[in-house]
């Protein structure tokens, strides 16, 4: 699985970094991802916190 993210429609309301802060992690103002630190139930319940719908998983 992997996560997608679109900034263009991000409300910055940081529910993935404040959920998941080591899956999810701003470095020189991009979001960055790493799904190997965690579950991937976890990330799943995360993503779909996003109020925006900036983040979106993908299988495969
Ligand atoms: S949870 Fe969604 S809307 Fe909020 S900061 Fe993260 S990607 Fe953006």
């Amino acid at each position: 699985m992997k996560v997608t993210f679109d900034g263009s429609i991000c409300g910055r309301a940081g529910k993935c970094v404040g959920g998941l802060p080591n899956v999810f992690f701003v470095e020189n103002d991009n979001l960055m991802i790493d799904t190997s630190k965690a579950s991937e139930q976890e990330i799943r319940d995360c993503v779909a916190q996003c109020p925006s719908g900036a983040l979106k998983c993908v299988d495969g």
